[in-house]
């Protein structure tokens, strides 16, 4: 165990905590990780097959990052966006739009996914109010997509379990399908023709925007759409004049192989959010950013026009500068991609060996999905029990909604562990994974 260990004052309790769950007592207690290894108080050591919830993609416990933190943290932690200006946020910003698909190039961070995609839904009502343009009041989101816990990012998410119980608060938005895991060419030209028709019926002028997930993270699991249909979406959002918005919060800062998963398609968004990644789980970091020409109508409009405490904060931008100085380098993006067309190899041949376990394995990058057959029991408890039973076998892994939910005899989980997992590390990984099947299903 290291020295980090020493902060910790066990026994505490679960007692005092909101929402942790009857289980929550039961989950092991962390006090220190190392790379993809998290070490557990009563000394099991887990591997990190998801990085937490796909955020920790640096690896845990490292001297690089918290010395960064450390340091900011002595200089100066907090200084108020509208009273100063401050280093780390803007050598951020600059790095980030550097590496950020066409121009994208002026951001403003925030402290989660949710927050972002809240702040890019005002940012399109604010720019096409400023551009006087008040009937541009629509917003097509996806059918199966994951965009954030707030109001208005679970108005944008297209997943009825997340919305249940919320639906009368939200904001009613236009929808239009994703895509489904390994289409055939005549379920993929009738996906194109539901596209088309999500747009047909938006009032010429009154489309605001478009919100993506070009990959589709926990809502199906590491869903990769075609060209086709990537292409299509750009097109009809450009001829209706909408801005197109993306979201790369799961999959932004390498975790698809490359800076952003716009590269894969040739995408240039208008605006794109970004969360977990940009401080790879060290901080609590996320953020938006927008073409000039939208950035610029807003200045001229008074701004933003909303504020968050946290926004632009130099102690966050800190922390997201030691990480994405590591995860936007193109050697590092250029071995974690490897790294994934590897571990993707090594879960192919555990499906072969066990078809009847596995039924899928899908990813780009170090972002992976399987699709495992549920055991008998209780529906809710499923995946719970899958979850138990690869932690039993020291492995963590991420859950995700199957694309098919109805179909409750599949069960997703994300395989995405750090990207500065080793081969021999990932050979682990698929042992535990192994092990923690066979416990599963004995
Ligand atoms: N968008 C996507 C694609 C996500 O995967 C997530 C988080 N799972 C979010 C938005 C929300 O981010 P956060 O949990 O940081 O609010």
């Amino acid at each position: 165990m290291s020295e980090a260990a020493a902060v910790v004052t066990p026994p505490t309790t679960t007692e005092h905590l909101l929402g942790a769950g009857a289980h929550a007592a039961d989950l092991p207690y962390a006090v220190s990780g190392d790379g993809v290894y998290i070490e557990s108080l009563d000394g099991r050591r887990f591997l990190d097959g998801s990085s937490g919830a796909l955020a920790a993609n640096l690896g845990h416990g490292r001297k690089d990052i918290a010395a960064a933190l450390a340091a900011q943290a002595e200089a100066i932690a907090f200084a108020h966006r509208t009273q100063f200006r401050n280093g780390p946020t803007e050598e951020l910003a600059a790095l980030i739009a550097d590496a950020a698909p066409g121009d994208l190039e002026r951001c403003l961070f925030v402290s989660s996914g949710s927050d972002a995609n809240e702040l890019a839904l005002s940012l399109a009502a604010r720019y096409w109010a400023a551009r006087g343009e008040q009937g541009r009041t629509v917003v097509l989101a996806r059918d199966r997509s994951y965009h954030g816990a707030t109001l208005g990012a679970l108005s944008l998410t297209g997943l009825a379990e997340r919305r249940e119980g919320m639906e009368r608060y939200l904001l009613e938005l236009a929808r239009m399908p994703a895509p489904a895991p390994e289409l055939t060419d005549d379920d993929e030209a009738d996906l194109l023709r539901r596209v088309d028709a999500a747009f047909d019926v938006v009032a010429d002028g009154a489309l605001a925007a478009v919100m993506l997930e070009v990959v589709s993270g926990a809502a199906g699991g590491a869903i990769v759409p075609s060209n086709a249909y990537i292409e299509r979406v750009r097109r009809r959002c450009a001829e209706a004049g909408a801005l197109l918005i993306v979201d790369e919060v799961m999959t932004g800062f390498g975790r698809t192989g490359r800076a952003f998963a716009c590269e894969h398609f040739g995408l240039e968004p208008d605006i794109l959010t970004f969360g977990k990644g940009v401080s790879g789980g060290y901080g609590a970091l996320a953020g938006v950013i927008a073409r000039p020409a939208i950035a610029d109508r807003l200045a001229g409009a008074g701004g933003v026009g909303l504020g968050h405490t946290y926004m632009n904060t130099p102690i966050a931008s800190a922390v997201g500068l030691a990480a994405s100085r590591i995860t936007l380098d193109p050697e590092f993006l250029a071995e974690a991609d490897q790294r994934g067309a590897e571990l993707r190899a090594l879960l192919r041949g555990e499906q072969l060996r066990r078809p009847e376990v596995i039924t899928a394995v899908r990813g780009i990058g170090l972002m992976n999905a399987i699709d495992v057959v549920a055991r008998d029991g209780a529906a809710a408890h499923r995946m719970g029990d899958l979850l138990g039973a690869l932690r039993e076998a020291g492995l963590i892994l991420y859950p995700a909604t199957p694309y098919h939910s109805g179909e409750s005899r599949i069960l997703t989980v994300m395989v995405a562990p750090p990207l500065v997992i080793t081969p021999d590390e990932i050979r682990d990984l698929v042992e535990r994974l192994r092990a923690g099947l066979d416990i599963y299903h004995r």
